[in-house]
């Protein structure tokens, strides 16, 4: 494993077992061969449209969905393990390091606890602490670094804003110091004046706290912004890899080309150019044969049908899996 990598996945693939004794058994294989590496200190985004395996990906990171083949690694400088053979103090250890904002700061906060409680509970369930004058002073911190009022530690959740609220999931997520922060959808919920304050509080706790991010998003624009570093994800799958300018200004994959045409634009000559991406995402209980975006790719030939493209790097930094990119940017 690479030093400047926190996390290197090697055909990573995460399946659970559908059906039963009424209907067919089968695997719905929610991440499927996924070889990423996540360089230490990145905002590392994964993109997809619902249902592409990128909230599945971040879980079997956090080890919290099964590691069915393939492997995971993760080393900070300090620690380094197999996420699939976490057990023990070991994997005690790693619940500390490697934690998750949520997407809904409704849904995530105790309504009976307070903010000092709801932010103190991982300290306490992790035993981080030998005195609760301890605790307090490690919420009295966190609290500050996330620009919480040490007034707002003593109320509930249902007197906060939206925005409020999520700064008070992050500082529950943070409160254990960890090195690895999965953010799923954690701005989704929010009104987009809202989105901006609540990103740039991410990246300040990034540079104050040495954090790197995996974060998880449907919203092209916002990862644009924020991510040094993109995946594109589609039924369990990386389409596209690549730095995040160089993604955004050279898309290789027809399904990047197409989800990034689908962003609106203020140009009056881009209006009219979107290339409309036609029909549902696959089940991932029936996966296409070949290339899994054969069955909605309006450049698909006999071979794409037949044959699965593999993840190809061909810049610093930039892979690609399909048979056909270089002929289609020369087409272009
Ligand atoms: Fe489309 Fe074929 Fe490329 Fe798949 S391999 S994205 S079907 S051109």
């Amino acid at each position: 494993m690479s030093n400047d990598n926190l996390i290197e996945t090697q055909d990573l693939s995460v399946g659970f077992p559908v059906g039963g004794k009424i209907f067919n058994k089968s695997t719905l294989m929610a991440v499927n061969e996924v070889s990423l590496s996540i360089p230490r200190g990145s905002f590392f985004g994964v993109v997809g449209e619902s249902g592409s395996g990128k909230t599945t990906f971040g879980r079997a990171l956090l080890n919290a969905a099964p590691i069915t083949s393939g492997s995971a690694h993760y080393d900070d400088g300090e620690v380094n393990y197999n996420l699939g053979k976490l057990a023990g103090a070991d994997l005690k250890e790693y619940r500390r390091r490697a934690q998750l904002i949520f997407q809904d700061p409704y849904a995530a906060l105790s309504p009976r606890m307070t903010v000092r409680d709801i932010i103190a509970e991982p300290l306490e369930v992790m035993g981080l602490c030998n005195s609760r004058d301890e605790v307090d002073e490690r919420v009295r911190e966190i609290a500050g670094l996330c620009r919480l009022n040490l007034e707002h530690l003593r109320r509930f959740p249902h007197a906060f804003s939206g925005g409020q609220r999520q700064r008070i999931s992050i500082a529950r997520a943070l409160v254990s110091k960890p090195r690895f922060v999965v953010a799923d959808e954690s701005v989704a919920a929010l009104d987009v004046s809202i989105q901006a304050d609540i990103l740039n509080l991410l990246k300040s706790l990034q540079d104050e706290m040495g954090l790197t991010y995996l974060f998880i998003s449907h919203d092209l624009s916002v990862v644009a912004h924020t991510c040094d570093h993109v995946a594109v994800m589609y039924l369990g799958q990386i389409m596209e890899s690549a730095p995040t300018r160089q993604l955004f200004q050279s898309p290789r994959h027809p399904y990047t080309k197409a989800l990034f045409s689908a962003i609106p634009s203020l140009d009056p000559d881009d209006r009219g150019k979107a290339q409309k991406l036609e029909g549902e995402i696959p089940s991932p209980t029936n996966r296409p044969s070949g290339c899994q975006f054969h069955t909605r790719c309006p450049f698909a030939t006999d071979q794409c049908r037949r044959e699965e493209p593999h993840l190809e790097t061909f810049e610093a930094g930039h892979a690609v899996s399909c048979h056909r990119w270089r002929e289609l940017e020369m087409a272009d």
